[in-house]
């Protein structure tokens, strides 16, 4: 278990805030994500999803995400988000991945015990912390697209978290990821309970669009870590929209990448200041 990360959890909980979780794919939106947290002098977790990964190489992937984390001034976590594939979930613990979630929410509860047990037990000889699902929460993340919300109940999430050992849950709870076209509807009851009954840290997804209430209902349940992903493709290409909108055009990619990386940095410490993290 990584011991940095399990006690950047514990003040969490402690201090009640929620630590954010925000999703990068390149060097600019990860310098963004680090930035906007060193301006605040909050700990952050930069995550990266399979796609990406796979997309760039694991050993490129966990190379920038290394360059960016030895640069900060602030502690920070590397997280593997949503990880299917067991070979490279396996790999990313090798190369230097300090958490990854192994997403078993296609599988049948006894299935993603099984196997999530596997990586359990495989990330523990290199210290590595394990975030598993319980559920499967809605939209779409990666290549994984799901329409129907399969929540997590209680009784299976408790089973789910003593049989495997994991080090974070993330329980479908009625979040989604991507654009809510409404209110969702949330089992807030079941991170309390659990939050009150388990060590196991909670861990929300799809924390994009949600409401200030919503956040800090998630902060009085006892939730420790949401992620954020959405959010920061949208100021990405917003940036270089508007970029592309000016006057005259610009030809000056390093000037284009300073206004994204401003973009997504307002949008990461908008977010770090509702997760109530500046009062810990
Ligand atoms: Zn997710």
């Amino acid at each position: 278990m990584n011991n940095e990360y399990q006690q950047m959890l514990n003040n969490a909980r402690r201090g009640k805030y929620i630590l954010g979780a925000f999703n990068v794919f390149n060097h600019i939106s990860a310098k963004a994500v680090v930035k906007a947290a060193e301006e605040l002098d909050s700990p952050v977790i930069i995550e990266m999803s399979t796609s990406v990964v796979k997309k760039l190489g694991i050993r490129n992937a966990i190379s920038l995400l290394n360059t960016v984390k030895e640069e900060a001034k602030i502690p920070i976590i590397i997280h593997l988000d949503h990880c299917v594939d067991l070979d490279i979930a396996l790999e990313c613990i090798d190369n230097g991945w300090s958490s990854i979630m192994f997403d078993g929410s296609g599988l049948s509860l006894e299935e993603n015990i099984k196997r999530t047990k596997q990586i359990v037990a495989h990330a523990k000889k290199y210290n590595v912390h394990v975030e598993g699902e319980v559920g499967d929460i809605k939209g779409t993340e990666d290549d994984i697209h799901s329409d129907v919300s399969l929540l997590a109940n209680f009784e299976d999430t408790m089973h789910f978290i003593e049989q495997t050992g994991v080090n974070t849950i993330a329980p479908a709870i009625g979040t989604a990821h991507g654009q809510y076209n409404g209110i969702p509807h949330i089992n807030y009851e079941l991170i309390e309970r659990l939050a009150n009954e388990s060590s196991c840290p909670v861990v929300i997804h799809g924390g994009t669009g949600l409401s200030k209430e919503a956040y800090e209902r998630f902060i009085k349940c006892g939730a420790a870590k949401l992620n954020i992903s959405t959010a920061i493709k949208q100021a990405y290409i917003d940036a270089i929209i508007q970029f592309s909108k000016k006057e005259k055009v610009v030809y000056e990619p390093l000037k284009a990448d300073e206004e994204i990386l401003n973009a997504i940095k307002e949008v990461v410490k908008e977010h770090i200041m509702l997760f109530n993290q500046l009062k810990k």
